[in-house]
């Protein structure tokens, strides 16, 4: 028996924060920290509702692998999740529980729209759908696509990285997002 080859894969890590370096120490600002923590462990709500959820699915399994992003814990609890990914068409009538699911989530909380049907309502122009979910919500970023593949949805979570990554710790104390969340009707 010939011996086993073990391939082994690079694996990048995440980049460090701007900062002082020196021989032995490391300094960069503690908002930076966090900001790399966050993005690296955005725990997702998977709120899935048709089609998009299966490409999900194919988006977590081990071909595309979201844990390289940290984000293989999915949380079916809005209380323990970070990034509500909403994942197909939503009735009207499932609007309010979406909402609800939102509303549950502690801050910071970013949401990525998956696909036609959660942005847009996509080709179901219809009575019953509603017309793409920040009428009821906000969100942070869209994924366009019907459905959208794999890697489109790993750049969604990439741009929401990003944004986790740079926002300032005082953002969602700001008068700013106090006026979106009024916007909403929300607190
Ligand atoms: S966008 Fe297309 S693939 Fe996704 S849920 Fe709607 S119809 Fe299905």
């Amino acid at each position: 028996m010939g011996k086993q080859i073990i391939k082994r894969t690079k694996l990048d890590i995440a980049k460090h924060p701007e900062g002082l370096e020196g021989p032995g120490f490391f300094a960069t600002k503690l908002e930076s920290v966090i900001g790399l923590a966050r993005a690296n462990s955005l725990w997702p709500l998977p709120f899935a509702t048709s089609c998009c959820g299966i490409e999900f699915m194919a988006t977590m399994a081990s071909n595309y692998d979201l844990a390289r992003f940290g984000s293989e814990r999915l949380s079916f609890s809005p209380r323990q999740a970070d990034m509500l990914m909403v994942m197909g068409t939503i009735a009207k009538k499932m609007g309010p529980t979406l909402r609800q699911v939102y509303e549950q989530m502690a801050e910071p909380r970013w949401v990525l729209s998956v696909g036609a049907c959660a942005s847009s309502g996509g080709i179901f122009d219809t009575y019953s759908v509603l017309q793409g979910i920040d009428r009821i919500i906000p969100v942070d970023v869209y994924v366009p696509g019907c459905p959208p593949r794999p890697e489109q949805i790993i750049e969604g979570l990439m741009k929401i990285q990003e944004l986790a990554k740079n926002e300032s710790l005082r953002r969602r104390d700001s008068e700013e997002y106090k006026k979106l969340m009024n916007s909403y009707g929300m607190e």
